[in-house]
């Protein structure tokens, strides 16, 4: 009998962005420096069907995000394809829905869910909805069909779908 008691792995592949900024006390500066989210999230979660390995691929504000950098991170889930795993890409908002449709009309032979998210408010501060995106990316992740996605506040969109509305801070269908 299949054992559905046992791990599975997700790939957390992040760019920056928002999600992972942190405050320098010195300066005042709000940067992308090193990857937060394994002290922030996934050290935490509990999570004792899920291995998660973490790959940092750029640490940049989205909004500096070139084709160049877009076409590194294909790369990248290109190669992690063998990997055999669902992949949740941390990224900026203010440039997700490009990516996101970029990589979804550029990759191939897809057999897990690749599924963007990220925050309007870094991790670590009170008021950030970095861990309830990363928490439902995390679980969609297990049940979506391969596809390329946006989870963001508790909504799934397919990746050609999506818009940032700045009004309402949030994505929404477009
Ligand atoms: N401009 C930043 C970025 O897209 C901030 C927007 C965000 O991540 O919420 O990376």
């Amino acid at each position: 009998m299949k054992n559905r008691n046992k791990k599975t792995k997700v790939l957390f592949l992040t760019t920056g962005g928002t999600i992972e900024k942190s405050y320098d006390e010195i300066d005042g500066s709000l940067l992308n420096r090193k990857s937060l989210i394994r002290k922030y999230i996934l050290t935490d979660l509990r999570r004792p069907y899920t291995d998660i390995e973490l790959i940092n691929v750029l640490k940049i504000d989205s909004l500096h995000m070139t084709g160049k950098h877009r076409t590194t991170l294909l790369k990248k889930i290109e190669q992690c394809q063998a990997k055999k795993c669902p992949m949740i890409v941390l990224h900026g908002t203010d440039s997700m829905e490009i990516t996101a449709s970029f990589i979804a009309q550029k990759i191939k032979d897809l057999e897990f869910p690749i599924i963007f998210t990220g925050a309007m408010k870094p991790l670590g501060f009170s008021d950030s909805d970095a861990t309830q995106n990363v928490t439902e990316a995390l679980i969609v992740s297990k049940i979506l069909a391969p596809g390329v996605y946006i989870s963001f506040h508790n909504q799934v969109f397919p990746a050609t779908e999506v818009r940032k509305n700045r009004e309402k801070r949030t994505f929404e269908f477009i």
